[in-house]
């Protein structure tokens, strides 16, 4: 083991700060020895800090239009190849009400940047859905900070807004007209309207370094995150990246390990993108630190549309028989799915690492 890389870890598991070197030497761990310590530290930080409970957040994506360019996009407004859908707003209430009967304590509403839902019809969704008593979370990118506003009013809880990169020539790059500094600026907003603010990133897009994933790292604990979306990027042919490769299941592991480490308190789902590239990796990242997992409640005429990427997993599965899978993954793992609602748990804690 190279002594680095032990320093770095010793220093995390004493509740230090790592600076970006050290962050680097974690997310270079080789394979043997050095991985296997990560993965160990992480898995015991997620049990210590977290516990054993799974979270289910039941994801709705509601509308596939998006105004946006963003590179990497199966959904950007170029792809002309796509057939587009809208869900009206009392299908999107029902898709919610078959995931509160399911049990899903977390409803996430999701969708391109879609003005088509005005400020109001959003509201109204939000309202209908809150009388259930679960957690809302919505994932629907930049809006004015009076819909952020008038959203949390009606009940909304949770924000999710991916940085996607912390690395701004590379976030200008990807995302033609938008800035990483205004991206950080929405999720100020959010913040200061008390939400749950969630962000994350893409693991292996082109021209990534593994600095600028170290930088993500270091600046999802700056924005003291309750959840961290962190997954790989998957080429869609319809897309100006779609001839690149994939990013690496075993890197976007890594990340999440590290994550885990230098975020103790914060929710890290298995992503849906790592299980798409390898069906085993949803277990794996349950083991590595993760302690959420989003299965699909959108309906399946509209799923196979919302192709952010291609080849999305259980695109055929019925929202019952994925909680009943779910149920067995985490049943398997000595887990159990959680009874609650799953809120942040970072509030009043200090910036330091676990207690
Ligand atoms: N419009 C919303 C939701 C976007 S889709 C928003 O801006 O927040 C949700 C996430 O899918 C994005 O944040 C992005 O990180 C991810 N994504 C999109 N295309 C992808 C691809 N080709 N590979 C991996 N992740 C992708």
């Amino acid at each position: 083991m190279r002594p680095v890389f032990r320093e770095a870890l010793e220093k995390l598991a004493d509740g230090g700060r790592p600076g970006r070197e050290e962050v680097l030497a974690l997310l270079e761990a080789d394979p043997g020895e050095e991985e296997e310590s990560l993965f160990r530290a992480a898995d015991a930080v997620r049990r210590r800090v977290v516990g054993d409970e799974v979270h289910l957040r039941g994801v709705i994506e509601f509308s596939n239009h998006c105004r946006r360019h963003c590179l990497y996009c199966g959904i950007r407004a170029d792809n002309r190849r796509l057939e587009r859908y809208r869900m009206q707003p009392a299908e999107i209430v029902a898709a919610a009400r078959r995931g509160v009967e399911l049990g899903y304590k977390t409803i996430v509403l999701q969708s391109g940047e879609d003005p088509w839902y005005t400020r109001e019809t959003l509201a109204e969704i939000i309202r209908s859905i809150k009388e259930w008593g679960v957690a809302v979370t919505l994932c629907v990118g930049e809006r004015p900070r009076e819909d952020y506003a008038c959203w949390r009013e009606a009940g909304a809880d949770r924000y999710l807004l991916k940085h996607e990169t912390a690395n701004p020539r590379l976030y200008a790059r990807l995302h033609p007209g938008m800035h990483l500094a205004d991206r950080l600026n929405h999720l100020r907003w959010l913040k200061e309207l008390g939400y749950q603010v969630g962000a994350g990133n893409i693991v292996g897009l082109p021209g990534q370094t593994l600095a600028d994933l170290a930088d993500d790292l270091l600046l999802l604990r700056d924005l003291r995150v309750e959840m961290a979306g962190i997954g790989p990027f998957i080429p869609h042919p319809d897309t100006p990246l779609g001839q690149y490769p994939p990013g690496s299941v075993s890197l976007t592991l890594r990340v999440l390990a590290v994550a885990r480490l230098l975020l103790p308190w914060c929710h890290l789902p298995a992503t849906t993108a790592l299980a798409t590239l390898n069906p085993e990796a949803r277990r794996l990242a349950l083991l590595r630190g993760a302690n959420v997992v989003m299965p699909n409640l959108t309906p399946a005429r509209y799923r196979r549309n919302y192709e952010i990427y291609p080849n999305k997993i259980c695109l055929d599965e019925d929202p019952g028989h994925c909680r009943l899978c779910l149920h067995q993954l985490v049943s398997g793992l000595g887990r159990r799915l959680a009874a609650g609602p799953g809120h942040g748990l970072l509030s009043g804690r200090p910036d330091t690492g676990p207690a």
